[in-house]
């Protein structure tokens, strides 16, 4: 375990007051440090204060928050907050030009969530499956399976954590009849690797043409690897894609609630009836602006790799292996089970990713400010230095 282990008890200590020192004594944190973990409260009771001292690192979120530019179009729009009508700043428009697309191939809804909610319940009627790699945004299979007709079949990772595009496509093949669309997380959640232009075509020319693809593309701006692209071209060739984008990633707005499918006409044509058309008026100006605030989307960008590499290596050099990621997040391998890891972090004031079985020994994290961090990676050397001593290892 190399370093791991050489990390004293002083540095222990030492680190947990840091932490705790750096939000004030006789903080919430410091409670919640002593008190263990907290049960998980419903939204609507989580304190404010207490809320805004954790480390936030375990929903792929952007620390940062929408630029100055975004807020004042947000700010403005609050006039239209008593109305159903109103000027929405061409938000279609915009994202249909940012695409070089038609404004009849864009549909908005709250979140990428709900464009991946609407596939479900227009295209898994009549008990048709989803094919789709495991792990991968699992909230998408579980809508699958709440559907009385829907389900999924899960084609494993490859031993190298990519997806298995050959195995897709037999899947595909095999099951036609029932098959609802293809999904294709690129990059995927939980693990942060692309599926290359390639292989993306590979897998359209593999599988036979009436089957939608719906291609999640909620990470692509963290992209750096070349051997990736959008797939917003199968759309202009009219092939059955539905690529599914965010605002809450790269623009910061996830609370804000606003995604975007982009996909054929006649495709889209089956999709909207099923979509709730329930965008706020403040998100829809808060886009446009956004699409236009180029500056901040390369800060965010530049920000969240320089901190992903960093806290990549620094594990590395402690010993612990992780997945290769092309996002706003990573998966660390931990050489244990990742659960109390988790609970751990909690007492210490830090939210980090859920477990994503069946890697239940690897834990993923997002990625916050340099300051977050920091404070990820003192926790991470206590919490993994106090485990192995105290297991003996
Ligand atoms: N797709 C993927 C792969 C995600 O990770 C998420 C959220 N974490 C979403 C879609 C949904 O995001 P939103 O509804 O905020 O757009």
């Amino acid at each position: 375990m190399g370093n791991v282990t050489s990390v004293s008890r002083r540095t222990f200590v030492g680190g947990v007051a840091t932490a705790i020192g750096a939000i004030g004594v006789g903080s919430p944190l410091e409670l919640l440090a002593q008190q263990g973990t907290p049960p998980a409260r419903p939204r609507d009771q989580q304190a404010p204060d207490d809320y805004d001292i954790l480390v936030k690192i375990g929903n792929n979120e952007n620390p940062y928050g929408p630029s100055e530019a975004v807020i004042q179009a947000m700010t403005k729009a609050f006039k239209y907050a008593n109305r159903y009508g109103y000027p929405d700043g061409n938000v279609v428009d915009a994202i249909a030009k940012h695409h070089d697309v038609a404004t009849s191939q864009v549909m908005i809804a709250a979140g990428s969530g709900e464009i991946l909610d609407v596939c479900c319940t227009s295209l898994l009627q009549d008990g048709k499956k989803i094919i789709g790699c495991d792990p991968s945004y699992e909230i998408l299979y579980q809508q699958a399976s709440s559907l009385k007709a829907g389900d999924t079949i899960r084609i494993p990772l490859l031993p190298d954590y990519r997806q298995d595009i050959p195995a897709m496509i037999r899947a595909t093949k095999k099951n036609h009849r029932q098959v609802g669309f293809v999904y294709l997380c690129n990059p995927n959640n939980p693990t942060g690797r692309i599926v290359t232009k390639d292989e993306v075509r590979q897998l359209l020319d593999g599988i036979p043409e009436d089957v939608p693809v719906l291609i999640d593309e909620a990470y692509h701006h963290f992209v750096e690897d070349s051997a990736y692209e959008t797939s917003m071209k199968y759309v202009k060739e009219g092939r059955a894609v539905i690529v599914a984008r965010t605002f809450s990633k790269i623009a910061g707005l996830a609370g804000m609630r606003l995604g975007y499918a982009v996909a054929p006409r006649d495709q889209l044509a089956v999709l909207r009836p099923y979509a709730t058309g329930t965008v706020n008026a403040s998100v829809r100006w808060g886009a446009v602006a956004a699409l236009a605030d180029k500056a901040n989307e390369d800060k965010v960008r530049r920000l969240t790799i320089e901190q992903r590499k960093r806290v990549m290596a620094e594990l590395k050099t402690l010993g612990y292996e992780t997945i290769p990621s092309e996002t706003n997040f990573f998966m660390v391998h931990l050489k244990k089970p990742v659960v109390p890891i988790i609970a751990e972090f909690r007492k210490k004031g830090l939210i980090v990713g859920r477990p994503f079985p069946p890697l239940n020994e690897s834990l993923r994290v997002s990625i916050g400010t340099p300051e977050e961090m920091t404070r990820f990676m003192v926790a991470f050397k206590e919490i993994m230095t106090t485990r192995s001593a105290s297991s003996g290892t």
